[in-house]
């Protein structure tokens, strides 16, 4: 039963007299059809019809504006609870969506709009024409043939959700490595997407692999 009792009961009288849409005849047979307790209603109110009202009555007449505006009052408010809800809906997807959106992370790969530069004493990476959402960086110190060398190795993550609010000319700025951090110790910046898992305890071979799968980006 689409409609509740109540509705149907106040276009029962309109019904009786045949002065409702086709629409909403239909609508009273098939819940009379289904509800007995409307069907007993409809019953009564015939025999009532027949005794004491007749279509000249002006009674009979004010009973059914009356009942006119009732059904009227009743749809609205569905229509304006219906609004409501689909609002509330909306706005529900809406907020899933972007939440899913800003929750998965991609790598960012190297497309010359990656850059690094030292200001004020530290390590500062810059992605152009997009937002990023987090970075990874690492640090690897490496000794060979006695003497050391300090690389940093880092990548940027960015969202769908970023992807969908970054305009051409957006860029953002993070900082790699701090001046009080040993930002001035580093010799090599490298953007490096790969795995990075056990990269600080590679041997200086291994890491000749990594280095060649990167973009240097800065040198001291
Ligand atoms: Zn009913």
């Amino acid at each position: 039963m689409n409609y509740p009792c109540n509705l149907i009961k106040d276009l029962l009288p309109l019904y009786a007299d045949d002065a409702c849409s086709k629409e909403s005849k239909e609508i009273v047979e098939q819940h009379l059809s289904e509800c007995p307790d409307c069907q007993n209603y409809y019953d009564k109110l015939s025999n009532e019809d027949t005794l004491s009202l007749t279509p000249d009555n002006p009674e009979h007449e004010r009973q059914k504006a009356e009942s006119f505006r009732t059904v009227r009052k009743k749809l609205k408010i569905r229509q304006i609870l219906i609004a409501i809800i689909s609002i509330a809906v909306l706005i529900a997807v809406i907020l899933s969506t972007l939440v899913i959106l800003g929750k998965y992370e991609n790598t960012v790969t190297y497309e010359d709009n990656i850059s690094v530069n030292m200001v004020d004493g530290s390590l500062v990476g810059r992605l152009s024409g997009a937002r990023h959402h987090s970075m990874r960086a690492k640090r690897v110190d490496i000794t060979a043939n006695g003497e050391e060398t300090s690389y940093l190795f880092f990548y940027f993550r960015t969202t769908k959700l970023d992807e969908l609010i970054t305009r051409k000319d957006t860029y953002t700025e993070c900082v790699l490595c701090y001046a009080d951090k040993g930002a001035d110790t580093i010799d090599y910046v490298f953007y490096y997407t790969g795995d990075n898992t056990g990269i600080e305890s590679m041997s200086y071979d291994e890491l000749q692999n990594i280095i060649e799968d990167s973009v240097l980006l800065w040198s001291k």
